[in-house]
C-alpha cells in the first residue's frame, strides 16, 4: 500500500506554492495525498516567520500530531522560514521532529525521509544551494484557475523590518526558458491565470539571456497560448523601470493592478527601513504609472509604529494614503522578528496603544476610501475571471477584477475559470456584487432556463 503524506502550510503565497511543489516531488516518489494528518504516514508541517509567535504555533501543530495507543506516530518533517531559522534546535527542542529541512532544500526532502530508517541518517539540512530549478511539471497545483510560477528566490536588500533574506538566502534567478515551459504546461493543464512569483520579482534578469528583464519576461508569458491574465507579486518601487511600465501598457495580458509596497510615508522612517526610495520617489512613480495607466489599480504594505515613529512621521503615511487611494492595503503594527536588522539595533519603542491607535485610524481612513472607489463602480460593466465558488451556497460565484477586485454573483459552476461580464449592482468596502451579463451566450442552452438570483438549480442537501 502506498505511504501517504499531509502537507500543514503557513504564510505566504511563495510558502503554498512550495507546498505544492513538494506535493508533487512526494507524488513522483511514490506518496498519495492524504486526507488529514489522522490517515498520514508523514507530515509536513510548512511553516512561515513573518507572522508573530511563528515558532509557539509550530509546537501548537506538533502537539496535535496523531499519536496512536501504542505511541506509534507519522514522521513529521518541519519546512520553510522556522526550520531555516532554527535548524537543529527544533530536532533538540521539539521532540515529535524527525526531519528538518530549510527553504532551499526542498528537492531533498524525499530522499531524506527514505534514509530515515538507515544508520545515522541525515536529518538537517538548511545549506544553501545556488540552483533554484526544479523539475518541471512536478507542482501539484491546488487552484484549477491560477498558478503560481516562482521566477527569483531569495533577496538581498536586508529591509531593517525583514526576516526573509535571512531565511530565504540570497537573490537567485530562475532561467527564463525554465520559466517559460513552467507557464506553458500550467497553461496546457488548464490554469487561466499564470502568477509569477519572487521577493523582488521586477528585479528579475535572467541567467540564460542576456537581454531578457523582467519586462522581457512579461512579453514571453504573454506569448503562451492559453494565458488569458498575468499578475506577479511583490515588485519593489525602486525597480519599476520605465520599460515595466511600457511593458505592463502594452500587453492586455497583464493586469491593470500594481501591489507597490511603501511601508511607510515618512522619508526619514523609510531610511530607518533601508528602504532605498523616499516618500517623493514613490510618489512620482505613482504619478508615472498612473499618466501610462489611467485606470490603474494600486495596493501597498504598511507598517506603523516602526521603531521611532513619531506622531508626525505617522501623518505623513495617513497624508500619502490620502494622496495615492489605494484601491487595497495590508496594514500591520510594528513588531520585532528574531534576526532583523531593526531588532538588532532599534528599539521598538513605540507603546502598543499608541501603535492600536495609529493602526485603527490608518484602517479606517483606507475603509473609507475603498467604500468611495468601489461605490463609484455600480452600474458599470467589469470583466472578472471566475476564480471560486461559495462553499455555502452552491450557486454563488467570486470572480476578480482585472484590477484584483472580488466581485460576487449568482452564477453555475460551470464558469470557473471563465473570463466574464458582470454588471455591478451593489458595493462594499471590500467586495463588490454584481449579476452576469449575456448570460445566455456565456453558458449556452442551460442559461436559458436559469433565473439568476431566484430560481436557481436545486442543490443536493441544501439548507436555507
Ligand atoms: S525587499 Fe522585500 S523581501 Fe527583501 S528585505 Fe525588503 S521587505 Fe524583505
Amino acid at each position: 500500500m502506498a505511504r501517504k503524506y499531509f502537507i500543514d502550510t503557513f504564510g505566504c503565497q511563495m510558502n503554498v506554492h512550495d507546498s505544492e511543489r513538494l506535493s508533487g516531488l512526494l507524488d513522483q516518489a511514490g506518496y498519495e495525498p492524504a486526507a488529514d494528518a489522522d490517515d498520514a504516514d508523514l507530515v509536513v508541517i510548512n511553516t512561515c516567520s513573518v507572522r508573530e509567535r511563528a515558532e509557539e504555533r509550530l509546537y501548537t501543530e506538533l502537539g496535535m500530531v496523531p499519536v496512536d495507543g501504542s505511541g506509534k506516530r507519522p514522521i513529521v518533517a518541519v519546512t520553510g522560514c522556522v526550520a531555516q531559522q532554527e535548524g537543529r534546535a527544533l530536532l533538540e527542542r521539539g521532540r515529535r521532529v524527525d526531519l528538518v529541512v530549510g527553504t532551499q532544500a526542498l528537492t531533498r526532502l524525499p530522499a531524506m525521509v527514505d534514509q530515515l530508517a538507515r544508520d545515522r541518517p541525515e536529518r538537517v539540512d538548511i545549506n544553501p544551494y545556488d540552483n533554484v530549478s526544479f523539475p518541471l511539471g512536478v507542482a501539484r497545483r491546488s487552484d484549477p484557475v491560477k498558478a503560481s510560477v516562482t521566477i527569483i528566490e531569495g533577496c538581498n536588500d536586508f529591509c531593517a523590518f525583514c526576516v526573509v533574506p535571512f531565511t530565504r538566502g540570497h537573490e537567485r534567478m530562475r532561467p527564463a526558458a525554465e520559466i517559460v515551459e513552467e507557464v506553458r504546461l500550467a497553461a496546457a493543464e488548464g490554469h487561466r491565470e499564470i502568477h509569477l512569483l519572487g521577493q523582488i520579482v521586477n528585479h528579475y534578469v535572467a541567467p540564460d539571456r542576456a537581454d531578457c528583464d523582467f519586462a522581457q519576461l512579461l512579453e514571453l508569458v504573454h506569448d503562451v497560448p492559453g494565458v488569458e491574465r498575468i499578475r506577479f507579486a511583490s515588485p519593489h518601487p525602486r525597480h519599476v523601470t520605465d520599460r515595466m511600465i511600457a511593458a505592463m501598457r502594452a500587453l492586455p495580458k497583464v493586469c491593470r493592478h500594481l501591489h507597490l509596497p511603501v511601508q511607510s510615508g515618512s522619508t526619514t522612517v523609510l531610511t530607518r527601513m533601508r528602504r532605498r526610495h523616499t516618500r517623493e520617489d514613490y510618489l512620482n512613480l505613482v504619478d508615472r504609472l498612473r499618466a501610462a495607466m489611467p485606470n490603474i489599480a494600486l495596493s501597498t504594505d504598511m507598517i506603523v509604529g516602526f521603531p521611532g515613529e513619531t506622531p508626525d512621521e505617522f501623518e505623513d503615511t495617513i497624508s500619502l494614503t490620502r494622496t495615492v487611494r489605494y484601491d487595497s492595503m495590508f496594514s500591520f503594527k510594528y513588531s520585532e522578528r528574531p534576526n532583523t536588522l531593526a531588532s538588532k539595533q532599534q528599539a521598538d519603542d513605540v507603546p502598543p496603544t499608541e501603535k492600536t491607535k495609529r493602526i485603527v485610524a490608518l484602517q479606517e481612513l483606507q475603509k473609507g476610501i475603498q467604500d468611495e472607489l468601489h461605490r463609484r463602480r455600480v452600474g458599470s460593466v467589469v470583466e472578472v475571471l471566475v476564480d471560486s465558488t461559495s462553499r455555502k451556497r452552491a450557486w454563488e460565484l467570486a470572480g476578480r477584477t482585472s484590477g484584483n477586485t472580488v466581485v460576487n454573483f449568482n452564477a453555475p459552476r460551470e464558469l470557473l475559470g471563465q473570463l466574464m461580464r458582470v454588471r455591478i449592482s451593489q458595493s462594499g468596502p471590500f467586495s463588490l456584487r454584481g449579476e452576469l451579463v449575456d448570460t445566455a451566450t456565456a453558458i449556452g442552452d442551460q442559461a436559458a432556463t436559469f433565473q439568476f438570483g431566484r430560481d436557481r438549480p436545486p442543490v443536493a442537501g441544501e439548507r436555507n
